[in-house]
């Protein structure tokens, strides 16, 4: 088989080399190469849904269909790719969101004395014993972007 051969892995948008290991484990999971493609077996089991989406600007994990998802769609940002959550223009160039860092500074004493917290991510009121981010907000290491 040619070594530098590419082909797009139709379930991410991106090239991945033919043979290699990503190529074969999607030939392996529920694809055939069939005319320079990959072609989903009509025997394939469904695709598996988003559990959750990757915030590009705090790399935290967003449930899909969570509160915090809907909330960042509903401020206009766009999902790319079918997992990077990215905000509109504005978010970036325009003035600054408030930070956790700002908000605890002056109201952090108030809400440890009423043993709650706010969560770094979207910051709803937790538990301090809860530790840093709630239920919808597990910290989560980006997706490696590159072919294999
Ligand atoms: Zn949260």
């Amino acid at each position: 088989m040619d070594a530098n051969r590419y082909v797009i892995n139709p379930e991410t948008g991106w090239q991945i080399r033919v043979g290699g290991v990503r190529f074969y484990q999607l030939i392996d999971e529920r694809y055939d190469y069939f005319n320079g493609e990959l072609v989903r077996r009509a025997n394939a089991p469904p695709p598996r849904p988003r559990q959750y989406y990757f915030n590009t600007i705090t790399h935290r994990r967003v449930t899909a269909g969570g509160r915090r998802y809907y909330e960042l769609l509903n401020a206009g940002w766009d999902i790319e790719n079918d997992y990077y959550l990215v905000p509109p223009p504005e978010v970036i160039s325009g003035n600054p969101l408030p930070t956790h860092e700002r908000i605890m500074a002056i109201h952090g004493e108030k809400l440890a004395n009423l043993n709650i917290t706010l969560c770094r991510e979207c910051f709803i009121a937790i538990n301090l014993e809860q530790g840093e981010y709630c239920d919808e907000c597990i910290p989560l290491e980006p997706e490696i972007k590159k072919c294999n």
